[in-house]
């Protein structure tokens, strides 16, 4: 018996659907690579040539709740609010946050990160780290993603002085402040103008 669902012999041939599918390609692309010519010679500028983002030219503005990059947050007085607790490093369910913990000068707080590292080849982005911390010393609203280039793994180490520069930047000049850098950097690797290095 023939199941109700079941295509007939034209829809089978898919040629409706081939034919559509091909329409809208060929449509977009002349259209497109029309319009990219025209603005290349200035004309029709404000027609735009293609209805993706063209990053990293543009980029789209993320959400106030973006889980982001990480960052160590800062006392008042510039220095960093953690104390080496170890509570983010337990918590992490992969592992990536490697801390030093040292005894701090001012005997009114116990520790302090000598060395606080997350290794975001490994990091899931998950946020138990910035749940756990008691005294909210590490965050994720940077608004600003990952670096993804790099040949060693030494390359997408976050070291403190990393994490404790984007709080400063974030302090300073506001939260797309970080997301303008990282595509200046990108383009200037893209220009030629920063050697990649490969060692
Ligand atoms: S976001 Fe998740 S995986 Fe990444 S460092 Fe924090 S706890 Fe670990
Ligand atoms: S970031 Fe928070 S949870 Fe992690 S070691 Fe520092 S104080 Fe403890």
């Amino acid at each position: 018996m023939k199941r109700p669902d079941a295509l007939t012999l034209w829809e089978r041939l898919y040629l409706p659907q081939i034919v559509g599918g091909l329409v809208v390609v060929i449509y977009r692309f002349w259209r497109n690579f029309i319009l990219h010519i025209l603005h290349v010679v200035g004309i029709a500028r404000s027609v735009r040539a293609a209805v993706t983002v063209q990053y990293p030219d543009e980029h789209k503005r993320y959400p106030d709740n973006f889980r982001g990059s990480h960052r160590l947050t800062l006392k008042e007085d510039g220095s960093v609010r953690c104390t080496s607790c170890f509570l983010c490093a337990t918590a992490c369910p992969a592992h990536c946050i490697f801390i030093e913990a040292g005894e701090h000068p001012d005997p009114s707080v116990e520790k302090f990160p000598l060395r606080y590292e997350i290794d975001t080849l490994r990091c899931i982005y998950c946020g138990m780290c910035v749940e756990a911390c008691p005294c909210d010393a590490i965050r994720m609203d940077t608004y600003v993603h990952p670096k993804i280039w790099g040949y060693k793994r030494a390359d997408f180490i976050e070291t403190k002085e990393v994490l404790i520069h984007r709080s400063k930047v974030l302090g300073e000049r506001g939260r797309d402040a970080l997301m303008q850098d990282l595509l200046k950097d990108y383009k200037e690797l893209e220009e030629g103008k920063v050697p990649f290095q490969r060692s």
